[in-house]
């Protein structure tokens, strides 16, 4: 490894230390890289530094302190317990640190086991062979600020503890409301539609993750009364839009827990009627992972849906492991490849050709393919070459309001 053994002023470029508030563990057999990792931590005034040679006794550590450390540098070949059997002991005890991987192993087990990882829920912040630079770990270290940062907790925020009336107050009050992240095609560069993304600000202006009240709302029952707010409000924006001579498809995220309620789905469609919006201006979002939850109401559901003319997103594909034949059951008009493929597909050949096979999949279906999470121009080209249909994220447009969407795809266009 490449580290610098000598360099001890604190490097501006790693933006806080504060949230580090239970620190960083090193677990790696290498007494060498160890040292270098911990001087340069310690070279970043990172006040709670431990380390350990292999997962065992990584774990006899994590049970003496007060708290979890917040990030783990792992290791994965060690004597004793490898860094695999160490990730399944913490998901066991529940135990989620942010995770960097600093390995010896090939490309294609680096991929394999990032993809485990984040399966098991824990938060990757990068995977690198090794000898890896110290910007790699200073790169990945940022993605652990940037996170806390996103969910407001970066900043002096206050973390706001969400219970069951805060949420249905939040609900009933519209307080959350949909944000719209563009979809570019990437033959014409022009935004075909875009995603709804539910946004919530507590009293003080602080952003509430939807991955945190998401889960709340199915977990509280209010999950059909939160999707059917919005849905109301999309249907409003697409008015709106259509006032501004702007035609703009929406994706709509939707939980299995409603797809499988008669119910909901007879009152969604009432309503998209009686606001006279056109049901192919409405595409639904179903995680891949969740989607044989409830198998025959789901399909049921689908199938009243795709008969009514809405339009279906298989999302975050390639992370569910779905069978090839329970997917083919459900009528699918896009593929949404999971950000993960997009992220990596340029540094790691496996990521790279199960994006191209997703693609090309996607094409024999005759169904449109839509990449998550482009970042930057490289990761557009990639895609454009290997034919993918459609793109979303941070570099064609971050999910903004309805009124400021006209102004950015006004701004596009001249
Ligand atoms: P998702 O449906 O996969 O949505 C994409 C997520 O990726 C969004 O996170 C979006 O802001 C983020 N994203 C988009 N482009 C980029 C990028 O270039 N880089 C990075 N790092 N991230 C990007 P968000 O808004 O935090 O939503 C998280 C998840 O919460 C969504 O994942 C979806 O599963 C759920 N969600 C959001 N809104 C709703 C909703 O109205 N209903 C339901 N049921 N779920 C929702
Ligand atoms: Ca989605
Ligand atoms: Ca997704």
């Amino acid at each position: 490894m490449q580290f610098s053994q000598t360099r001890h002023t604190p490097n501006p470029k790693v933006r806080s230390c504060r949230k580090l508030d239970n620190g960083v563990l090193v677990v790696d057999d290498s007494e060498r890289h160890r040292y270098e990792i911990i001087s340069w931590l310690n070279s970043q005034n990172i006040s709670k530094i431990y380390e350990a040679a292999d997962g065992a006794s990584a774990l006899r550590l994590i049970k003496s302190l007060p708290a979890m450390p917040d990030v783990v540098i792992l290791d994965l070949e060690m004597p004793g317990m490898d860094g695999v059997e160490f990730l399944q002991v913490l998901e066991e005890k529940d135990l989620r640190p942010a995770i960097i991987i600093v390995t010896s192993a090939d490309d294609i087990l680096i991929g394999s086991v990032a993809t485990m990882i984040e399966a098991m829920g824990f938060k990757l912040l990068g995977s690198y062979q090794k000898p890896c630079s110290r910007e790699l770990i200073e790169e990945a270290l940022n993605r652990y600020f940037d996170d806390l940062k996103g969910q407001g907790i970066i900043g002096d925020l206050v973390n706001t503890s969400v219970d069951y009336d805060l949420l249905k107050q939040a609900i009933q009050s519209s307080t959350i409301c949909p944000y719209y992240q563009p979809k570019m095609d990437l033959k014409t560069g022009k935004c075909v539609g875009v995603e709804a993304l539910a946004r919530w600000w507590d009293p003080k202006g602080n952003p509430i993750s939807p991955t945190d009240f998401i889960p709340l709302a199915e977990k509280f029952d209010l999950i059909d009364e939160l999707t059917i707010a919005l849905v109301n409000r999309i249907l409003m924006d697409i008015e709106y839009w259509k006032l501004n001579k702007h035609n703009i498809p929406v994706s709509v995220n939707i939980s299995p827990l409603s797809l499988k309620n008669r119910k909901f789905i007879s009152f969604l469609i009432n309503l998209v009627e009686t606001n006279r919006i056109s049901p192919k201006m409405i595409t639904f979002e179903i995680t891949e992972g969740r989607l044989v939850e409830n198998l025959s109401e789901t399909l049921a559901n689908t199938n009243r849906l795709r008969l009514k003319n809405f339009s279906f997103s298989i999302d975050d594909f390639g992370t569910g492991f779905s069978s090839m034949e329970k997917l083919s059951l459900f009528p699918f008009t896009e593929l949404k490849i999971d950000q993960h493929f997009v992220k990596t597909g340029l540094d790691n050949s496996k990521s790279f050709e199960m994006l191209g096979a997703f693609i090309a999949m996607g094409k024999k279906l005759g169904i449109t393919t839509v990449a998550e999470g482009v970042e930057n121009i490289d990761q557009l080209c990639m895609l454009k070459e290997l034919g993918c249909d459609q793109i979303q994220g941070n570099y064609p447009g971050k999910p903004m309001s309805a009124q400021f969407l006209i102004s950015w795809i006004i701004y596009r266009d001249d």
